[in-house]
């Protein structure tokens, strides 16, 4: 028999943590047909790999490209990287459901992006959502969680309270109406408003409406420096009440934390050891470049550049807001622990459009330049800039990586979004190395240079187990019947060139980004998307939007 396409002599990694193998693969109307001993099998199509590695594509769990896919349906930080699935709604941050009371809000909650002409808001209900990501063909396969925000937001605006019987009846509606749409879980963002101002309870009640369909509860913890191992128990205890599994998101200890990943780590065994489902996602870069204003307390960061500015020309109320950040009572942004514990040599200057001399530079370097205290610098900084200036903390240990990474039960994100370098969405470039960077950047550093896991397992991070996760029993592994979303890469020629280690050198090494080197060719169910030996996007749009099937307990 003649296959559609048969790739052949490839040293095949099957995405369950086995051994690799060689062998070709057949794929035939969308899925893997048939895999087979070397130079064996025949196709219409066929494609000598070469001995490069075969494998699964790489499945993206925690991404917040619920938007940036509208704009981009060719997802190509994503297919460049080999990812052929991502999981959006995470962090508690979904654009449905929401209602036309709620919807500027929503609009500002998304911030620039909502005001893209393909991102039309014509959807209301979660369902209307999957439609519209759908509608215009995607390059890569989506599945989406409900955001706890959202179904807030619909219900109760931004109001700092709890809320009333009737209005977390009308959010378990919401959720009823979400989950039976295909959502995957509830996603929760317990440092952002107006997550931060649910109870443990509220959530939990959410919760038993995800158990009802055997959804998932991923979690943005309420915490994850000084009180992470609080925040940790609490997203298990959520789990535990409710009767779902849980899922920690990007759960790397952030500067502040009391103790390594191991402590974390330790109450995920503990909780799994009493039968509990409870898994972990983390991302591999130590940084995030948010605006300097992020590091500013909560009740004031998103405020006009125009009043911030005036109370911190305000000797009297920038003492204050110092001592606000230095107490930090409310449990806050992670980088803002950079400020707070003075760990200014790992905040780098990005962008500053009023002060571009100190871009490249460290708050602990200009300081010195100055003879300034360095919250001055910073404070000055934001002055001189407003909302503009931005810079690079490093607020992540990278030791604390590679102990998760290590773990078992922990599996590989980006916590990024699809993006493209070129258009609305690379203007200005985003400093974002995870979306482009973060699956060939594993296994460059931690596989193949300075290895802390082998290659077969990082590839199970990255395929089966985010698979097994979110019940996508048809993806993640490379056996007959599987849709064939495939990856073919070179492991000796990978190269991430989107991430710039701390401490950064300037100029910036890797940004603007670039796509990676080394992966060859990514098809999504069964249609080649990126032909990487010219690093061509084919144009392709063969992803299909995955809905959880609402099945629930009798
Ligand atoms: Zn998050």
């Amino acid at each position: 028999m003649d296959f559609d396409l048969v790739l052949a002599h490839g040293k095949i990694l099957d995405g369950c943590g086995n051994p690799w193998f060689w062998g070709d693969l057949a794929i035939q109307q969308g899925r893997i047909a048939e895999v087979a001993p070397p130079g064996t099998l025949r196709g219409r199509k066929l494609i000598d790999v070469e001995g490069h590695f075969v494998a699964p594509g790489f499945i993206d769990v925690h991404t917040h490209s619920d938007l940036s896919l509208l704009v981009n349906r060719r997802a190509e930080s994503a297919v460049h990287q080999g990812v052929t699935t991502h999981v959006v709604g995470n962090c508690g941050m979904s654009p449905a459901p929401i209602d036309e009371a709620h919807l500027a809000e929503m609009r500002q909650y998304w911030g620039r992006i909502s005001g893209q002409p393909e991102v039309d808001w014509n959807w209301r209900t979660f369902d209307e959502y999957l439609r519209t990501l759908q509608s215009g063909g995607l390059a890569i396969n989506v599945a989406s969680l409900t955001g706890h925000a959202a179904l807030r937001m619909t219900v109760m605006g931004l109001d700092d309270r709890g809320p009333t019987p009737s209005e977390l009846d009308r959010m378990k509606k919401l959720l009823c109406e979400a989950m039976e749409a295909g959502a995957f879980g509830l996603s929760t963002g317990l440092v952002y408003p107006p997550g931060c101002f649910a109870s443990t309870e509220e959530i939990i009640a959410l919760c038993r409406v995800v158990a009802r369909y055997h959804g998932l509860y991923a979690s943005h913890i309420r915490g994850e420096r000084e009180t992470i191992l609080d925040a940790v128990a609490e997203a298990i205890r959520i789990g535990r009440e409710a009767g779902v599994p849980v899922q920690i998101s990007h759960n790397a200890p952030k500067f502040g934390a009391p103790c390594d990943a191991t402590a974390n780590l330790r109450l995920v065994e503990e909780a799994r050891a009493r039968g509990q489902d409870v898994t972990v996602d983390n991302d591999v870069h130590t940084d995030l470049a948010p605006a300097l204003t992020g590091g500013l307390p909560q009740r004031i960061q998103d405020r006009p550049a125009a009043e911030i500015v005036a109370l911190l020309q305000d000797p009297a109320v920038r003492r204050k807001i110092r001592e606000e950040i230095v107490s930090d009572r409310q449990a806050a942004f992670g980088p803002a622990g950079l400020l707070k514990h003075g760990q200014w040599h790992r905040i780098t200057l990005l962008h500053a459009p009023h002060s571009p001399e100190t871009v490249g530079k460290t708050i602990e370097a200009l300081a010195r330049e100055r003879g300034q205290e360095p919250f001055d610098v910073y404070f000055d900084l934001i002055v001189a800039n407003g909302h503009e200036a931005e810079a690079i903390f490093d607020y992540i240990d990278e030791a604390n990586i590679r102990l998760l990474l290590q773990h078992p039960a922990v599996m590989i994100c980006s916590d990024g979004e699809a993006t493209a370098p070129y258009g609305f969405l690379n203007d200005p470039p985003p400093y974002s190395p995870c979306s482009y960077g973060e699956f060939p950047g594993v296994l460059e550093r931690y596989v193949r240079d300075q290895p802390v896991l082998t290659l077969e397992e990082a590839i199970r991070k990255m395929t089966s187990f985010p698979a097994q996760r979110f019940g996508l029993w048809d993806r993640g592994t490379l056996r007959p019947r599987a849709w064939a979303d495939v990856v073919v890469f070179d492991l000796d020629r990978i190269h991430d060139r989107a991430t710039n280690l701390y401490p950064h050198a300037y100029p910036f090494e890797n940004y603007p980004h670039n796509y990676p080197e080394g992966i060859d060719y990514i098809w999504v169910n069964g249609v080649l998307v990126v032909d990487g030996r010219s690093a061509q996007h084919t144009g392709a749009l063969p992803g299909k939007v995955l809905r959880h099937r609402a099945v629930t307990s009798t």
